[in-house]
């Protein structure tokens, strides 16, 4: 007998400012759920954990739009999500809310330690206020044109289109989302987690990662790269969990800090609910005890960086042993946009369709090592063609035969063939197979080689021809039946992982012993069948017509005309904002060449900096590396002014910074500005300021 695992699996804690839809269901809760069940059957002993994450910008900013309160919003949401996941057959075994007491005291103990123990820093940075609403406006509460692609919708955070974290300040052109007003620079101070000191632990960490997907490692490869710097974990909002130090009023911990954290505690809660409160201890700090986070690929930083820094700075907490994040499902052939509403959202999924078709299709279609799609076409033919047709179609005849000639019973006593035997064995290798295949996060595979077990059982039934067996050896026909129902079984336990609707109803209908969940998975194709009687026989797939999909097809349809025509209205506006300004460049005749407005030059953002540290570049002989204290920030920059500068000369130095360049790459390095010089062909001199007490950070008018 194998040993058992231990295992805890989390799924992405759900953002509660919205519905689940396909696209969350294919990256972390489904392959999650068939994960877990696999490894019940197996008779591991796993806890599977979830929660809902309740706190951040975006759901004070959607509350703030309907006039409900963020608490209004994500208990709505809450139910909502639960009742979605539960609707699926998403098994939890705590779906938990990161807006309980029990989430914000640990989470305010981790901050505490961490604090303690000196692991963090705090720092005065400057950020954006709306003066209007009296607030500052962390990450997406300001919005504006990214430094680095130039997309005019970037938010505070991060850059949707290029994908590039920002600081806000970087931003050109910022705007309140609030009151649409342009904010104002004011200084705060936060707390930040500096990830270089984590950073090689970090990479040792993850270097013993073998197994781990090449999306992960990859992903992590890169942030390595570019080096780890310190992480803001608090902001200035209403929302979320307080801060729990002194002076700190109007700051709470910033989300991607806390989220994480709800594995932990929902697992806390867990624990209290079933009347043992310490037995969280045995899944987070026994190091027999396997952590496997099931995520999306948006999510590998947090989990695969983030939290294992923030679980090291903490006492005898266990490290993921696995973070099998999945790619992105594409719907009908376009990326889900949950903003424009090109979604299949579960709660509306589940008014018109069973969820085991959705489970099953998902299943069949994960992305799980590039993008995926989803269409309706591949729901109706994976539910008709494979569900209905081979699977379902080898327990009816089966069903209906004993039925008509047996009674409904299944009968004893048989001798079996070679054919039997071989039948039988190639279950028990199936059971085998997917097995390991979901073992290893394989359930496209998984799932077709349960469905290539069905197949095998209706050229079974096909080629001992029962209806003929019947008028010429009564015996020899019961000892297929015999063996049919055998199969039934080792069936039901195989699709138990991928569709438990449907294996519950067939254990039910087969009036199988004991209980489905009892069951061992290696032997399910050894269970004992003889002399069942069978329950009423009942259809457990249906065909889906085209008539049944075409309501959704015809939704998604008119979603893709009326994103069409948004977009066909942003490039206009944008082409015409285009013209009217090479318009008016042209309607001043008497400029010569090279005249700007002065519109033009307000483009230009100009801040005082002050040189930091300067040192020369390796094989460059030209080029010196600077740290610049631009205020709210520090830039790497590099100078063409190393032959005339030693690096000690600059330092100290209060320079002009051209601040709203994009960045670029200069011998391996990025540069993130550029200083102005006075040039000639044999003489390079910096710009400073006059005096020498102007701040870094302010601005040239
Ligand atoms: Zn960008």
């Amino acid at each position: 007998m194998t040993k058992k695992r231990k295992i805890l699996v989390t799924s992405a804690l759900p953002y509660s400012n919205g519905p689940i839809h396909i696209g969350h269901i294919a990256g972390a809760y489904l392959p999650a759920d068939i994960f877990v069940r696999y490894h019940r059957l197996k008779g591991d002993d796993v806890v599977f954990i979830c929660g809902a994450d309740e706190h951040g910008v975006p759901i004070t900013i959607a509350a703030r739009k309907r006039g409900i309160t963020p608490q209004q919003l994500v208990d709505e949401y809450y139910v909502l999500n639960r009742d979605s996941f539960a609707g699926l057959g998403i098994k939890f075994d705590n779906f938990s809310r990161t807006s309980l007491p029990i989430h914000h005291a640990t989470s305010q103990e981790f901050f505490l330690k961490m604090h303690r123990d000196g692991k963090l820093v705090s720092k005065e940075s400057k950020q954006f206020y709306d003066e209007e609403h009296k607030m500052f406006l962390a990450d997406r509460y300001v919005q504006g044109t990214c430094p680095h692609c130039g997309n005019t919708n970037a938010r505070g955070d991060q850059c949707e289109k290029c994908g590039s974290w920002l600081d806000p300040l970087s931003l050109i052109n910022p705007r309140s989302v609030i009151s649409g007003t342009v904010p104002v620079v004011k200084s705060t101070t936060h707390w930040y987690l500096p990830m270089a000191r984590f950073q090689k632990d970090l990479e040792e960490w993850l270097a013993t990662k073998k197994d781990w997907k090449d999306n992960v490692m990859n992903y992590c490869g890169g942030w390595f790269k570019e080096g780890l710097g310190d992480r803001a974990i608090t902001r200035d909002l209403e929302w979320g969990i307080p801060v729990p130090l002194p002076d700190s009023e109007g700051k709470v911990l910033y989300v991607w800090f806390d989220a994480p954290i709800g594995y932990i505690s929902a697992t806390k809660e867990w624990a209290e609910k079933i009347g043992e409160p310490e037995r969280w201890k045995d899944y987070w700090k026994n190091p027999e005890c396997e952590l496997i986070h099931f995520i999306g690929k948006d999510n590998i930083v947090f989990h695969a960086i983030f939290f294992p820094a923030v679980l090291m700075a903490q006492d005898g907490y266990n490290l993921p042993s696995q973070i099998p994040a999945n790619e992105f499902l594409n719907l009908e052939g376009r990326k889900l946009s949950t903003s424009r509403d090109y979604a299949v959202w579960v709660p509306d999924y589940l008014k018109s369709f069973a969820p085991d078709i959705l489970r099953y299709t998902l299943a069949a279609n994960l992305p799980e090592n590039k993008d995926a799609d989803f269409s309706w076409k591949t729901l109706q033919r994976c539910n008709n063609d494979e569900l209905a047709n081979i699977l379902g179609n080898f327990i009816n005849r089966t069903v209906t035969f004993l039925g008509k000639y047996f009674d409904g019973k299944v009968p004893e006593n048989v001798k079996l063939s070679a054919e039997d035997e071989a039948v039988i064995d190639e279950m028990r290798l199936g059971l085998q197979e997917t097995g390991d295949l979901i073992d290893h996060y394989k359930n496209r595979q998984a799932v077709g080689r349960a469905m290539d077990m069905a197949r095998a059982a209706n050229r079974y039934y096909d080629a001992m021809e029962p209806w003929k067996l019947r008028k010429e050896d009564m015996e020899r026909c019961g000892a297929v039946m015999y063996t049919c129902a055998r199969i039934i079984r080792a069936l039901n336990t195989v699709f138990h992982p991928f569709i438990p609707f449907f294996a519950d109803s067939l254990f039910d209908m087969m009036n199988f012993p004991g209980k489905l969940t009892d069951a061992e998975w290696d032997d399910a194709w050894k269970e004992e069948v003889a002399g069942i009687t069978i329950k009423e026989p009942r259809i457990l797939f249906s065909k889906l017509e085209d008539k049944d999909i075409a309501p959704e097809l015809e939704r998604l349809a008119k979603a893709v005309e009326r994103m069409e025509k948004e977009e066909a209205a942003e490039k206009k506006a944008a082409d015409e904002y285009a013209k009217s300004a090479s318009e008016k460049a042209a309607s001043v005749p008497s400029a010569p060449e090279g005249v700007i407005t002065i519109e033009e030059l307000g483009k230009v953002i100009l801040k005082v900096g002050r040189i930091l540290e300067a040192e020369n570049v390796p094989k460059a002989d030209k080029l010196l590396k600077l740290k610049v204290d631009l205020g709210g920030e520090t830039r790497q920059i590099l100078a063409g002014i190393a032959l005339y500068y030693k690096p000690e000369e600059v330092v100290g130095k209060n320079v002009i910074v051209v601040c709203n360049l994009p960045f670029r790459k200069l011998r391996g390095f990025e540069s993130q500005g550029m200083l102005l010089c006075a040039c000639t062909d044999d003489k390079v001199t910096l710009l400073t300021t006059e005096k020498t007490d102007v701040a870094p950070g302010t601005p040239i008018q």
